[in-house]
C-alpha cells in the first residue's frame, strides 16, 4: 500500500518510512492512497473477537510492512489489564433508547490519546528497525493537554527514542499540566510555550521544516518524529475502537448487523472524527458524522454548509481545552479523499490557510462533505449544562469535552429528526477536570488540581483513576518555559546536545 503526501500523491512511501517521518517533506500528511475495504463476513468476525485481536486485524490492512505476528503482539502488550481499567479496553454506555457513550479514557493517562499511543511506540520502534534507521528518534509533541502526557507514557524509556513535549501556557488543567511535570523516565522533556495550542503547534511545525536545527539533530545522530495526530501511527489505532463500537452493539442486540449508526466527536485536531471517517470508508455502516465543537467552532461553521473554513476570529480558553484549536491538522487528510485524491486541491487549501487564515471548499467535495458530515458547537453553558443533565438523568458522569459532543448529537437530533442510533465519543476522564465538572453540578470550588478529586468523589461515588489518584504524591521535574520563537533553542537544551 502506497502512502502518499496529501499535497503531492508523487511522494510517497510505505507504513514503516511514514511513520518514522510524521510528516511528509512538503509539509503534507502521508495517508494512505487507496482506502481498504472490509470484505464479506469481515466485520461479522470481529464481533468474536477481542479489542486486541480486532486491533491487530484492522491495523494489518494498513500495515503491510508488518507481519501479523509482529501486530498481535503490539496489540496484545498495548491493551492489556495492566495498563486499562477494564478488560474491554473500552467501555460502551447506553444513555437513552438511542444514545451509547463510547467512554475511551480507561487507559493509563485517563485520556482517548491512550488508545493510539500505548502502541504507537512499538510501531515506531519496529519502522525505525524496517527502515534500517540507526538515528534515535526524537519525538516532538505540541499538545492541548493530553496527546502531551500520552506521548510521555507511551515512549518514557522506551529504547532509541526521546521525547519532547510542548505545552501551552495558557491552555491546560491544572490535572493535565501536573501529569506532564512530573513524567518519569530517562528520556523525556518538557517544557510550556507562551501562547495558546496553536502556537504550540505552529512552533513544532516550524521546526520540522527548519533544515539547520535537522542538520544538528543529525549531527548528534537524531531524527525528529512525531506522536501527533499527522502521525498515520497515531491514526491506524484509532479506527479499531469505532469497529470495536460497532460490534458491541451488535453482539449487545441494540443494533442489527448491517444497521447503520452515527457517530459524534468532540473535535480539535480532527484526527479522531478522521479515524471514523476511515472506519466508514472500509465498509462500516456509518449514516452521519457528526462534528462537534465548542466556543472555537471553525469546524462547526465549516460543516454547516458552508465549506468555508476561517480560522480568523478570536481565540477563546475553554473548559475543553483540547479542543480549543483554530487549524485543525487532519482535516487536510479528509479533503484528500472527499476531493477524490486530489492533492493540487489540498495543496492550494493549505496555501491559502498558511497566506490568509482560509480557505473555500467548492464543487463536487463540497457536496460529498455535505452528504456525511454535520457540525455543532456547544457554549460553555450548553456544556456545563449538560453535564450537570446527564449526571442528573443517568448518573453517568462526564467531562466536558464529553459534555460538547452531547450537546451537539441532541441538537442535531431535534433539528433534523433523524433517529439513528449514535455513537458519542466519550474522550477524558471527568476526573481531569475536576474543577469544571464540580462547578457544571453547582458546586463552588477552590483551586484546580488533584485536591478536588475526593471532593468531585464524595459528591458523585465515582472513583477517581489509579493513575490520577497517585498525582498527589507526584513530585514535579520539569518547571521551563519558552516564548514561541525560541522553541528550537528549548528542544536542543531538553536533548542535552
Ligand atoms: C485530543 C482530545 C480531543 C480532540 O481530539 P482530536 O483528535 O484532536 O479531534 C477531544 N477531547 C479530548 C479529551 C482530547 O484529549
Amino acid at each position: 500500500m502506497k502512502y502518499v503526501s496529501t499535497r503531492n500523491k508523487n511522494i510517497f512511501c510505505g507504513a514503516a518510512e511514514a511513520i518514522v517521518a510524521g510528516i511528509a517533506p512538503d509539509g503534507g500528511l502521508y495517508t494512505p492512497e487507496d482506502i481498504p475495504l472490509f470484505k464479506d463476513g469481515d466485520i461479522a468476525n470481529l464481533c468474536a473477537l477481542s479489542y486486541p485481536e480486532r486491533a491487530a486485524f484492522i491495523m494489518s490492512l494498513y500495515l503491510e510492512d508488518f507481519s501479523a505476528r509482529e501486530l498481535s503482539s503490539f496489540a496484545a502488550s498495548a491493551y492489556k489489564a495492566e495498563s486499562f481499567d477494564t478488560t474491554r479496553i473500552i467501555e460502551l454506555k447506553k444513555m437513552s433508547d438511542r444514545d451509547y457513550l463510547l467512554e475511551l479514557w480507561h487507559g493509563p493517562t485517563a485520556a482517548f490519546k491512550d488508545m493510539a499511543l500505548q502502541i504507537l511506540p512499538h510501531l515506531l520502534t519496529a519502522s525505525l528497525e524496517k527502515t534500517k534507521e540507526k538515528r534515535t528518534a526524537c519525538i516532538l509533541v505540541a499538545t492541548s493537554g493530553d496527546t502531551g502526557k500520552a506521548a510521555l507514557e507511551g515512549f518514557a524509556d522506551v529504547d532509541h527514542t526521546k521525547i519532547v513535549v510542548f505545552y501551552p501556557s495558557d491552555g491546560v488543567s491544572a490535572v493535565q499540566k501536573l501529569q506532564m511535570v512530573s513524567q518519569t523516565g530517562k528520556n523525556v522533556g518538557v517544557c510550556a510555550v507562551n501562547g495558546n495550542f496553536d502556537d504550540a503547534q505552529n512552533g513544532v511545525k516550524a521546526i520540522f521544516a527548519d533544515e539547520k536545527i535537522r542538520d544538528r539533530l543529525n549531527e548528534n545522530s537524531m531524527l525528529l518524529s512525531s506522536a501527533n495526530s499527522i502521525n498515520w501511527g497515531r491514526l491506524v489505532p484509532q479506527i479499531v475502537y469505532y469497529v470495536s463500537a460497532y460490534c458491541e452493539l451488535v453482539n449487545r442486540g441494540e443494533i442489527k448487523s448491517g444497521e447503520a449508526v452515527n457517530i459524534c466527536v468532540p473535535t480539535g485536531n480532527f484526527g479522531n472524527i478522521l479515524a471514523a471517517y476511515f472506519a466508514f470508508r472500509m465498509g462500516l455502516p456509518v449514516g452521519r458524522f457528526i462534528c462537534a465543537s465548542n466556543q472555537n467552532d471553525v469546524l462547526a461553521e465549516f460543516f454547516t454548509d458552508t465549506g468555508y473554513y476561517n480560522a480568523n476570529r478570536p481565540f477563546y480558553n475553554t473548559a475543553s481545552p483540547s479542543m480549543d484549536i483554530l487549524v485543525s491538522s487532519n482535516l487536510e487528510r479528509l479533503l484528500f479523499y472527499v476531493s477524490g485524491g486530489n492533492s493540487d486541491l489540498v495543496a492550494g487549501c493549505m496555501k491559502n490557510l498558511k497566506d490568509k487564515g482560509e480557505y473555500m471548499v467548492w464543487g463536487d467535495a463540497r457536496k460529498t462533505l455535505k452528504s456525511l458530515f454535520s457540525g455543532g458547537s456547544a457554549s460553555e453553558e450548553d456544556s456545563a449544562k449538560t453535564i450537570r443533565q446527564i449526571y442528573d438523568g443517568c448518573g453517568i458522569l462526564c467531562d466536558p469535552h464529553t459534555a460538547v459532543a452531547v450537546h451537539v448529537a441532541n441538537k442535531y437530533r431535534e433539528e433534523t429528526s433523524d433517529q439513528t442510533k449514535t455513537i458519542i465519543a466519550s474522550t477524558a476522564s471527568p476526573f481531569k477536570f475536576c474543577k469544571s465538572v464540580l462547578e457544571a453540578l453547582g458546586i463552588k470550588t477552590g483551586n484546580d488540581g488533584p485536591e478536588l478529586f475526593e471532593v468531585l468523589k464524595n459528591k458523585t461515588g465515582q472513583q477517581p483513576p489509579e493513575s490520577l489518584q497517585r498525582l498527589k504524591s507526584a513530585e514535579v521535574r520539569f518547571t521551563g518555559s519558552v516564548s514561541k520563537s525560541n522553541m528550537g533553542d528549548a528542544l536542543f537544551e531538553l536533548l542535552d546536545i
